[in-house]
């Protein structure tokens, strides 16, 4: 298996080529297919397998082949991704990723985290914000004050989901869930990914994903 191989938009795979990555890690050979194939999923994978990529670039393609509008400065943005995680360092390092897998394209992705002033968040997300990568309470701040609006979230991603428990993060994810609504099947794609997959993370995927696929690597 390589990531010429598999069915990404070229623009991600030519910045896959920029970023040096040989062949895929075994959760991106699991995982992008399966993402590509329009199913939910509970991946159990570690920090260091590659995880971050295993669903950046399936959503990602899927977000360009859906069709996005380019980035227009508004107070309110509605990103078709929302990608959850439990600590401003996770969040960045997504962030990070994400930049780099779109650049040269028109997705515009975005981080926000709690502990610091809302002014620059703000002001980058109204910028544009095809996908939002947050910790949960600063995530629920900005949609609660309507600067991140709903409507168009296609794909949600919990990452670190033990550690989102762990941190006591369970009601923030569940006012998120309600925000969000629960759509009709198929409506919404939902990806969680945890390093261990106890009970309660266990219990989480049953309520929040629907006729999931689960993998661990
Ligand atoms: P993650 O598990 O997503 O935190 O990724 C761990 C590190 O591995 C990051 O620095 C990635 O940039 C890098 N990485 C991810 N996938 C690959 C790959 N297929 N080949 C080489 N490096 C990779």
């Amino acid at each position: 298996a390589s990531f010429e191989e598999a069915d990404l938009e070229e623009c991600f795979k030519e910045n896959v080529r920029k970023a040096n990555y040989d062949k895929p890690t075994p959760i991106q050979k699991w995982a992008i297919p399966i993402i590509l194939a329009q199913r939910d999923l509970m991946a159990c994978a570690q920090t260091g397998s590659g995880k971050t990529a295993a669903f950046l670039l399936p959503v990602l393609s899927q977000m360009l082949r859906n069709g996005i509008e380019g980035s227009s400065f508004t107070e309110v943005q509605e990103p078709q991704a929302i990608i959850v995680g439990p600590t401003r360092e996770l969040v960045s390092q997504i962030h990070t990723e994400a930049r780099k897998f779109s650049y040269n394209t028109i997705v515009r992705p975005v981080v926000v985290y709690g502990g610091v002033q809302t002014f620059h968040q703000l002001s980058d997300i109204a910028k544009g914000a095809h996908m939002v990568v947050g910790t949960p309470g600063r995530l629920l701040d900005f949609i609660g004050r309507g600067k991140i609006g709903l409507k168009k979230v296609k794909f949600l991603i919990l990452d670190e989901a033990d550690r989102m428990l762990d941190l006591g993060f369970k009601d923030d994810i569940r006012k998120l869930m309600n925000e969000l609504g629960m759509p009709p099947k198929n409506e919404r794609q939902t990806l969680m990914f945890s390093a261990t997959f106890p009970e309660e993370v266990q219990m989480l995927a049953k309520e929040l994903l629907n006729d999931y696929l689960f993998i661990t690597v």
